[in-house]
């Protein structure tokens, strides 16, 4: 599981995590939601030890993500992270770009980590695009091969930073259908999203950031039916 206890976190004299508390258990959908500016991807990088923080603590199954003795190599196995947008490299194929982090990170053999490749990328449902360049991919198609990418080093979390976000409206729902394929997998996840109604669907909890703090945190149909804090009230009156 995830604890992530009292955690602040600032940019210069700019308070950006300002004592976040949350645990997130194993086999958890939990999704933030948020204004733009309120810490949301400053959290998720400091879970998986991208950023480091100032004080407070991130365990993850027990290990201190930010422990000077934390291989985070190994963590970042453990935890994948799936943002916005991902460079492909343009001159790799789909399967080779797949298999990069399975060679040399885990320092699997090249039929290892194809193997691995082609599953994944059959899960994302890419599996006739083994051999295209990914310049040849729609924003969607590239974006589950992102997913699929993270998935070849067998994560036991996911975090997902606003994945559909970069997409044309018509291509955010097969981005959508895989991460609920992977929540009903039984994947522990956390996804940013701007997405209200994956985020009713999907989650088992949602959290609302404001301006640092976790203002409110509960079940969907609790958060959205019948939200508490009065930010809350303002911010989904806004989305709707
Ligand atoms: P969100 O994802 O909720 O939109 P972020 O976590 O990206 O918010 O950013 C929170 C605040 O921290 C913003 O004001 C942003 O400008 C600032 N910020 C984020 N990353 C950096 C950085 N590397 N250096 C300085 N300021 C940053
Ligand atoms: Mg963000």
């Amino acid at each position: 599981m995830i604890e992530i206890r009292n955690v602040r976190k600032s940019f210069g004299p700019l308070e950006v995590l300002k004592g976040i508390d949350l645990t997130v258990a194993k086999g958890e959908v939990l999704t933030i939601i948020g204004g733009s500016g309120s810490g949301k991807s400053t959290l998720l990088t400091c879970i998986n030890g991208l950023e480091p923080i100032d004080s407070g603590s991130i365990h993850i199954d027990g290990t201190e993500v930010h422990a000077k003795s934390t291989n985070l190599d190994k963590l970042r196995q453990k935890v994948g992270i799936v943002f916005q947008q991902w460079n492909a490299f343009p001159h790799l194929t789909v399967i080779e770009n797949v298999m990069l982090a399975p060679r040399k990170v885990l320092g699997l053999s090249k039929a290892e980590a194809e193997a691995i490749a082609v599953k994944q990328l059959g899960h994302v449902g890419l599996g006739d695009k083994l051999k295209v360049y990914p310049g040849r991919l729609s924003g969607g198609q590239q974006q589950r091969m992102a997913i699929a990418r993270a998935l070849a080093m067998s994560p036991e979390y996911m975090l997902f930073d606003e994945v559909t976000s970069a997409l044309d409206p018509m291509l955010v729902g097969e981005v959508l259908d895989t991460l609920r394929m992977l929540a009903s997998e039984g994947m522990t996840m956390i996804c940013v999203t701007h997405e209200m109604k994956f985020a009713r669907e999907v989650s088992d909890r949602v959290a609302f950031f404001h301006k640092g703090v976790m203002a409110e945190i509960a079940p969907p149909e609790e958060l959205f039916g019948a939200p508490k804090n009065p930010e809350t009230q303002t911010f989904l009156a806004a989305t709707h």
